[in-house]
C-alpha cells in the first residue's frame, strides 16, 4: 500500500525545476533567501526566511528474493523508471523513487519492501550503489527458466550475488 507522503513528489518537482538540490538526504533542512537567491544548508534547529523542511527521504527497496526470480513485473508499472538491472536482480534507485508504492505488490517474489520495513539497511546500500552502475531498465524482459524454482531460496545474496550489470533497456 502506498504510504502518506509529500516530500518525495515536493523534492523531485522542484529539483526538477531547478530550484532544488537533487540528492539532499534525510535530516537535512534546507533555506533559501529570496533576497541573495542563494541555497544555504542549516540544521534543523535554524528558522530560515524561507523554509522547505525535509524530514525523510523514502524509498522502496528490491531484497534478497529478486535475486535469480527477476519476473520484472515491476518496471512495467513504475511511473518514473527507477529500476535498475543487474545480471540477475534489479535495484530501485533511492533519489528516482517517488515512494508511490505500486511496484511492491505487482512483485511475484515479494521482494520490493519500503525502506521503512527493520533491517533493510543492506538492502537501502545495495540498491543505491548498484543503481549508480547498472542500467536502467523500464520494459519487461523474460524472466529466468528456473525463476520459481528459486523463489524463496534463503541466502540468495551469499549465494547468487552477481554485481554484473544487466543489459537494460
Ligand atoms: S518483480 Fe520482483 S522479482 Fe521481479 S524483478 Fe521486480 S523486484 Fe525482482
Ligand atoms: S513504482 Fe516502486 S520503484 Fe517506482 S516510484 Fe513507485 S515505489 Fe518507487
Amino acid at each position: 500500500m502506498p504510504r502518506e507522503r509529500s516530500g518525495g513528489i515536493l523534492r523531485r518537482d522542484l529539483a526538477r525545476a531547478g530550484s532544488f538540490p537533487a540528492k539532499l538526504r534525510s535530516g537535512a533542512a534546507v533555506c533559501a533567501s529570496p533576497l541573495s537567491g542563494k541555497w544555504q544548508t542549516a540544521t534543523s534547529t535554524l528558522v530560515p526566511l524561507t523554509v522547505v523542511f525535509w524530514s525523510l527521504q523514502m524509498t522502496y527497496v528490491v531484497t534478497d528474493n529478486c535475486i535469480r526470480c527477476k519476473y520484472m513485473d515491476c518496471v512495467e508499472v513504475c511511473p518514473v523508471d527507477c529500476f535498475y538491472e543487474g545480471e540477475n536482480m534489479l535495484v530501485i534507485h533511492p533519489d528516482e523513487c517517488i515512494d508511490c508504492g505500486v511496484c511492491e505488490p505487482e512483485c511475484p517474489a515479494e521482494a520490493i519492501k519500503p525502506d521503512t520495513e527493520p533491517g533493510l539497511d543492506q538492502w537501502l546500500q545495495l540498491n543505491a550503489e548498484y543503481s549508480e552502475k547498472w542500467p536502467n531498465i523500464s520494459t519487461k524482459g523474460d524472466a529466468p527458466a528456473d525463476a520459481k524454482d528459486m523463489d524463496g531460496v534463503p541466502d540468495k545474496f551469499a549465494k547468487f550475488f552477481s554485481p554484473e550489470p544487466g543489459e537494460g533497456d
